[in-house]
């Protein structure tokens, strides 16, 4: 299955802010963004560089990408998705993208970053409706039921990862329960519960074009 294998701090550098694809580190002082906040690349540090519309509609779609983890080819699909149902074009990409399987172990505490929610999902660690499923694209729908696999539970990773993230509540669309490590989807996610700084209108008028 082809993934996005590029250093994961260049692509917080290259969009200006932190995508918190690295656990850890992210939190602390050896963050790439805290220590060099500008671009990578030999004229990432120029000063007073403006941009264009398209410009900024790229950006906005290269972020929001990169905070999910999703290739090139299987974003342009979400977007047809989400052009093909009814409402808001960017709210139902995004919420499209917020029920990817390995996003939503990764809201759920169960990982660190999404990409290693990605990993955790393709080695086969969670069910949905008692079922293994290992394919991190997965779109969970309203009325599944998520959960750890038995074999799982006793993990160290797990146990250190739910503590290390329980400040980090759940989203409301997701029904968790912290003694079954179960969570019901509720919902589908509105705008409202997606907590991520992108503006969606601009990624619709790139691909509009
Ligand atoms: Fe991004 Fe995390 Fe690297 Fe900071 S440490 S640049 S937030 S991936």
């Amino acid at each position: 299955m082809a993934r996005d294998t590029g250093a994961a701090c260049r692509k917080c550098r290259r969009e200006g802010q932190k995508l918190f694809l690295k656990g850890d580190r992210c939190y602390t002082d050896k963050c790439a963004v805290e220590r060099r906040p500008f671009a990578p690349g030999q004229h990432g540090n120029a000063r007073n560089k403006k941009m264009s519309e398209y410009g900024m509609q790229l950006r906005e779609k290269q972020k929001a990408r990169r905070y999910y983890g999703v290739l090139e080819s299987q974003f342009r699909k979400y977007y047809e998705m989400a052009n093909a149902k009814k409402g808001v074009t960017g709210e139902n990409l995004l919420s499209i993208l917020e029920t990817r399987l390995d996003n939503v172990i990764y809201r759920l505490g169960f990982a660190m970053s999404r990409p290693e929610a990605r990993q955790l999902v393709r080695h086969g660690h969670f069910t949905i409706n008692g079922k293994k499923v290992d394919i991190p694209s997965y779109l969970v729908k309203p009325g599944e039921v998520i959960a750890l696999k038995d074999s799982s539970r006793s993990l160290d990773k797990f146990k250190g990862s739910l503590e290390a993230n329980g400040s980090r509540p759940a989203p409301k669309w997701l029904d968790f329960d912290q003694n079954t490590l179960t969570a019901k989807v509720v919902a589908l996610p509105a705008r409202e519960d997606i907590d991520l700084p992108i503006e969606e209108h601009l990624i619709v008028e790139l691909y509009s074009k």
